[in-house]
C-alpha cells in the first residue's frame, strides 16, 4: 500500500460463540416484477458478477418450471418467482429485486410461450447464476474450522522451513514496481512445482497461476510483488542491500511494506490447497500483481485481459501485514482502505538574483504558502465528520541560496473515504494552488492528479462468513477493526471490476515488543519505515492459515 497501515487494535465485536443465526427458511415471493421492456439486449454491466462469469457456473440443472442450484431452489412461473432458502447455508440471502432485474430478455421471457422460454434457457441460466454469485457461502459446505486449522497446521510444520527460506530470499532481493523480474520468476517456479498452470508477463511482470479442481466457483488470491525505493536499516542478517534504478537514479531497495510476507503466505496457501484437493471444489486463480506501490499494477493486469483470458473470479481475497502483534488477524466489512490520489503541482515564477527579488517571481514562496494554506481545506472546507488527508512529501526547487529559481515542484498524496470528500479536497487543492500563484503575480500552476485508486470496500456477505471462520480459528486474535485505514491499495481495481472480496490484515510485530512499547507509550516502526521488520514466524504461519481457511470457506466440499 502506498502508505503505512496501522489499523486500530481495539476489538469492537466478536462473533457470537454460539455461531451465526440460522438462515431464514421463509420463502421470498416477488410478485412485483420490473416492467417488461419491448426489446433489449443482454447487458454485461447491470449486476456486479458479469454474465461471462455466470456461465462458468456449470452445475445448474434447469427445466422450464424448475431451477436447481447446488444449495438453492427456485420455482418459476410467468408472473412470480419464489426463492426458497436452502438449509444449512450460511450467508444465504434472497436476491434483491434489483439484482434480478438483470436483463430485459430475462424478464421478457415471462411473457413468452413455453417453447420460446426453452430456447432462452441459457440466458435464464446465466442471469440466475449471476444473481446467485452474490451468495458465496451457498456454494460451500459449512467448514469444520478447528479440524481444518489443525490439518493446515500439521502441513505447515513440514512446509514452514521452505516458506521461511523463500521469505528471506525475497527479502534479500527486493525489486521496485514493474521491475519485479526475479521475484515473478521465483514465484512462477514455486507455483509450477505445486502443480499450478502458470502464465508470466501478465500486465508487465505479473503472473497468473491457475489450479482447477472440479466444478465450483473461481477464487482470486492476490499477492503484490514490489518493494520500495528506500534503504533498509533493520540490521537483520537477511536485510536488503539491493539497488535498482528509481526515477533515473540508482538507489537502495527494501521490502519495507512487507510484500515479501504476502508472497510467502501466498505460496504457503497455494501449497496447503494443492495438498488438500479432496477438501474443496472450484478453481484457484493466484495472481502475483506488480506495481502495488505504484498504484497501477492491478489495472495493468486487468488491461492485459486478466479476467478475459483466465475467467472472471466469483470472489477474491488479499491480505496485508500490519504493525499489530504477530498472530492477529484483522478484518472489517465495507470500506477498509481509502480513496487515493497522487498530487503534483509545478509553481511557475521568474528566476533571478536573490538580492533583487523585485525583478523575480518567487516559486519557492508560492510552494511554501501552498503547503501551509492547503491544510485549511482539510480542517475547514471538508465535512469534519468525513476523514480526509492531504500530505506533502516532496518539494524540489532551486540550486543555490542566492538564486531565485524559475519553478518549484511539490508532490503529495490525498486520501478520503467518500466521493464527496474526495471532490472537496481536489477542488480545494486546485483553488489554493491557483490563489497562491495569483498572490505572487505568477502564471497559473500546473496541477496533476494521478495514480488514483478508489477505496477498497469489502463485500458484506463474504466478510461475514469469513469473519466467522477467523473467529472460530483464532479466537480473540481475530479482531474486527472499528474504522478503515487511511492507507490505500489498488486491489480496489479488482473489486471495481466486479469481484466481491475480503481484504484483511495480519499482524507482523513481535508481540512481546508490541506489549512493551504500548506499556511505555512508545511507537514501533510501521510499514514504509526503514526499521520495519515483521517477525517471520508466526506471521507467515498465521497468514497462510487465515488465507487457506478463508478460501476453504468459499470452496469447501
Ligand atoms: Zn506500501
Ligand atoms: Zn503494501
Amino acid at each position: 500500500m502506498p502508505a503505512s497501515a496501522s489499523p486500530a487494535m481495539t476489538p469492537v465485536s466478536q462473533a457470537s460463540p454460539t455461531g451465526p443465526p440460522p438462515p431464514s427458511t421463509k420463502p421470498r415471493v416477488f410478485t412485483t416484477l420490473p416492467p417488461v421492456p419491448r426489446s433489449g439486449a443482454l447487458s454485461r454491466n447491470i449486476s456486479s458478477p458479469t454474465l461471462s462469469a455466470a456461465y462458468d457456473h456449470a452445475p445448474m440443472d434447469i427445466r422450464a418450471d424448475d431451477i436447481r442450484w447446488p444449495c438453492w431452489n427456485g420455482e418459476v412461473n410467468y408472473k412470480q418467482l419464489v426463492f426458497n432458502p436452502p438449509p444449512n447455508c450460511e450467508g444465504w440471502r434472497n436476491p434483491a429485486p434489483a439484482e434480478l432485474a438483470l436483463s430485459s430478455p430475462f424478464w421478457s421471457m415471462w411473457t413468452m410461450p413455453l417453447p420460446t422460454v426453452g430456447k432462452r434457457l441459457p440466458i435464464l441460466a446465466a442471469t440466475l447464476a449471476s444473481a446467485m454469485a452474490t451468495t458465496p457461502a451457498c456454494l460451500a459446505k459449512p467448514l469444520d474450522v478447528a479440524a481444518e486449522k489443525a490439518a493446515i497446521s500439521r502441513r505447515l510444520d513440514t512446509e514452514y522451513p521452505q516458506l521461511d527460506a523463500l521469505y528471506k530470499d525475497l527479502h534479500r532481493h527486493p525489486e521496485l514496481s514493474h521491475q519485479e523480474v526475479r521475484t515473478a520468476a521465483k514465484l512462477a517456479a514455486e507455483m509450477r512445482r505445486l502443480g499450478f498452470e502458470v502464465t508470466e508477463g501478465v500486465g508487465g511482470t505479473g503472473i497468473v497461476a491457475i489450479l482447477r479442481n472440479g466444478t465450483g466457483p473461481t477464487v482470486l488470491v492476490r499477492t503484490d510483488l514490489d518493494a520500495l525505493p528506500m534503504e533498509e536499516k533493520t540490521g537483520l542478517p537477511y536485510a536488503s542491500k539491493a539497488r535498482q534504478t528509481w526515477q533515473g537514479k540508482l538507489g537502495p531497495v527494501a521490502h519495507s511494506c512487507g510484500h515479501d510476507v504476502h508472497m510467502a503466505t501466498w505460496i504457503g496457501t497455494a501449497a496447503m490447497l494443492a495438498a488438500s484437493r479432496e477438501r474443496w471444489n472450484g478453481t484457484l486463480m493466484f495472481a502475483g500483481q506488480p506495481g502495488e506501490e505504484a498504484g497501477d499494477g492491478a489495472q495493468k493486469m486487468l488491461d492485459d485481459g486478466l479476467f478475459k483470458r483466465f475467467g472472471k473470479p466469483d470472489f477474491g481475497f488479499a491480505l496485508h501485514v500490519a504493525p499489530a502483534p504477530a498472530g492477529a488477524v484483522m478484518y472489517k466489512s465495507g470500506a477498509v482502505l481509502s480513496n487515493y490520489d497522487d498530487i503534483e503541482i509545478r509553481f511557475n515564477g521568474r528566476g533571478g538574483h536573490g538580492a533583487m527579488p523585485a525583478a523575480t517571481i518567487d516559486p519557492i514562496l508560492q510552494a511554501a504558502r501552498f503547503i501551509v494554506e492547503v491544510q485549511s481545506v482539510v480542517s475547514l472546507q471538508k465535512d469534519p465528520l468525513s476523514p480526509g488527508i492531504i500530505s506533502i512529501g516532496a518539494i524540489q526547487g532551486g540550486s543555490a541560496g542566492n538564486i531565485i529559481p524559475d519553478t518549484a515542484i511539490i508532490n503529495g498524496t490525498m486520501r478520503s473515504f467518500t466521493p464527496e470528500t474526495r471532490a472537496v479536497l481536489r477542488v480545494g487543492i486546485e483553488r489554493t494552488a491557483k490563489a497562491v500563484a495569483d498572490m505572487a503575480g505568477a502564471p497559473p500552476p500546473v496541477i496533476k492528479f494521478s495514480n488514483s485508486s478508489t477505496a477498497v470496500v469489502n463485500d458484506a456477505t463474504l466478510t461475514k462468513s469469513t469473519a466467522e471462520i477467523f473467529s472460530a480459528a483464532f479466537g480473540p486474535a481475530a479482531i474486527e477493526l472499528p474504522t478503515p485505514s487511511p492507507a490505500s491499495e489498488d486491489y480496489s481495481a479488482f473489486i471495481e471490476a466486479g469481484v466481491p472480496s475480503v481484504y484483511f490484515y495480519i499482524g507482523g510485530t513481535d508481540p512481546a515488543k508490541f506489549t512493551e512499547a504500548q506499556a511505555k507509550g512508545e511507537s514501533l516502526p510501521v510499514n514504509h519505515s526503514p526499521l520495519f521488520a515483521p517477525l517471520p514466524e508466526p506471521t507467515i504461519r498465521t497468514g497462510t492459515e487465515a488465507m487457506t481457511l478463508a478460501i476453504l470457506g468459499a470452496l469447501a466440499r
